[in-house]
């Protein structure tokens, strides 16, 4: 058993982990970092899949995600925009596909006034939460007492209309079924990303890729730590005082001042906490879980689509495959499709076969592009549900009513112990932006009670 000292041991290696830890070794204090996985980038992954670089986890950057664009930046990586000249599809209630440009989906002029007019309302509302504290708008109890689905129902009986209005935050963010979580907690997604309609601007929200994958940023994060990021080093106590922190991985002991646990909250529980965690946390993490959702990559000889004049950019609440995006790498003369499958859909499909759940999802995305979707070349799931060290996709959020009467507390540090991640973001929430933010926080914190 290897034995280490240092200032502080952060339990982690994704975005969070490693920005916390290089802040706080440009500090000049000295840094462990322990992980579970054989890699870094805990929810960015990179990989090869028979020939093709496809993006497994996080890939988009948006123009309002200026810690990631300045890290993107430092680190010396190449940006490149999506693929999004032509026409949009969108498939309505009668399952035929109609094409479109801008925002607004093709629906009757009747729907469309009451998208246009709850959208509005949204942006008020949203205008007046702040990420960082939503807990603390005057209307936060009664908005988080509602959920999203039934607020949305409340505004309207056009169901296609909320249908559209609903999967912004729902099956496109925080991947969990619309009735499960607050008007709150829509309000903080749309909040973290500056507007309800930035979230519905596909422009906006997927707007840039970082040449040669995204997990760039923790594997030259982490190549600046050297040799104190420690892999399969899954951390499976924290003893903890006043005086310090002895984290207890399967190889190793490390002792330090502090500990940031930089591990999404979901799996708290997992590690061993002596003495226990305050009661507080105890009840909090066990109101916090994380959504679901398949990321589908498609690969194709070339983006067959872009000839029909389509900018591979795909939306329908109706479909098996809610969204759907032209994922061509820079460069390639192939074309990539990604596709997304949330929340209950999620459930279903993992309960079929592996071919019959392929052949669904095609069939799905066949819908928008035409027959030629139904034969790439390369096809993979990226299925974060099995992951044991994420156990989900894309981010955790509070359960209905929780964010209100837990949020508040969800950053606080217990004794020598700080907590940073995507997942207790503000700004940036759920993004690697808040990923960064989290991280360069926990520092700060720590450095401030250092220098005490
Ligand atoms: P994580 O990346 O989860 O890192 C936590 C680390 O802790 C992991 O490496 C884990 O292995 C490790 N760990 C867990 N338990 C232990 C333990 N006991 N001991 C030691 N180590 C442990 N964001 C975007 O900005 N843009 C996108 O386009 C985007 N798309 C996404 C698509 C998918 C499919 C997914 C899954 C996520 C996506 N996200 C996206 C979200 C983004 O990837 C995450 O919010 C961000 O990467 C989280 O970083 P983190 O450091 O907070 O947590």
């Amino acid at each position: 058993m290897v034995e280490l000292n240092r200032d502080v041991v952060i339990v982690g290696a994704g975005a969070a982990g490693l920005t916390a830890a290089n802040e706080l070794k440009k500090a000049g204090l000295s840094v462990a970092v322990l992980e579970a996985r054989d890699r870094v980038g805990g929810r960015l992954h990179t990989d090869v899949i028979e020939g093709a670089m496809l993006e497994i986890g996080g890939q988009w950057v948006s123009p309002d995600q200026d810690a990631l664009i300045d890290t993107v930046a430092e680190l010396g990586l190449e940006t490149f925009s999506r693929y999004r000249d032509g026409d949009s599809v969108y498939v309505g209630p009668d399952g035929v596909a109609k094409r479109f440009t801008g925002e607004m989906f093709p629906v009757s002029p009747e729907t469309e006034a009451v998208i246009a007019e709850i959208t509005e309302r949204l942006d008020a509302m949203v205008a007046e939460i702040d990420p960082d504290r939503p807990w603390a708008h005057e209307k936060a109890a009664e908005w988080d007492s509602i959920s999203w689905d039934a607020w949305l129902r409340a505004q309207t009986d056009d169901d296609e209309a909320v249908r559209n209005l609903a999967f912004a935050t729902g099956s496109a963010m925080l991947t969990k079924p619309t009735h499960s979580f607050s008007l709150l907690q829509s309000l903080l997604m749309a909040a973290s990303a500056g507007s309800y309609s930035h979230l519905v601007d596909a422009d906006f929200i997927l707007d840039k890729r970082v040449v040669g994958g995204l997990q760039q940023v923790p594997l030259l994060l982490a190549e600046r730590l050297g040799d104190d990021v420690f892999l399969e080093q899954p951390v499976r106590t924290i003893d903890y005082s006043d005086g310090g922190v002895t984290a207890i991985a399967d190889g190793m002991t490390v002792r330090a001042r502090f500990a940031i646990l930089a591990l999404a909250p979901n799996l708290y529980p997992r590690i061993s906490f002596v003495p226990a965690l305050p009661r507080l946390q105890h009840q909090m993490h066990q109101h916090i879980s994380m959504g679901f959702v398949i990321k589908v990559h498609a690969v194709y000889d070339r983006p067959f689509w872009r000839e029909q004049g389509l900018s591979g950019t795909a939306f329908s609440p109706y479909e098996l495959s809610h969204e759907a995006y032209d994922n061509t790498n820079h460069g390639d003369e192939r074309g990539t499709l990604v596709g997304f499958v949330s929340d209950q859909r999620a459930d279903d499909v993992f309960r079929l076969s592996a071919e019959e759940r392929k052949e669904r999802i095609l069939e799905s995305l066949s819908h928008y592009y035409g027959p030629e979707a139904k034969n790439p070349i390369v096809y993979y799931e990226s299925d974060w549900g099995s992951e044991e060290w994420t156990r989900g996709a894309y981010a955790a959020s509070f359960d209905l009513g929780g964010l209100h009467r837990y949020g508040a507390d969800l950053r606080s540090s217990v004794g020598p112990i700080h907590f940073a991640c995507s997942d207790l973001a503000g700004a940036g929430y759920q993004h690697v932006d808040g990923a960064i933010r989290m991280g360069r926080l926990a520092a700060e914190q720590i450095l401030q009670e250092a220098r005490a």
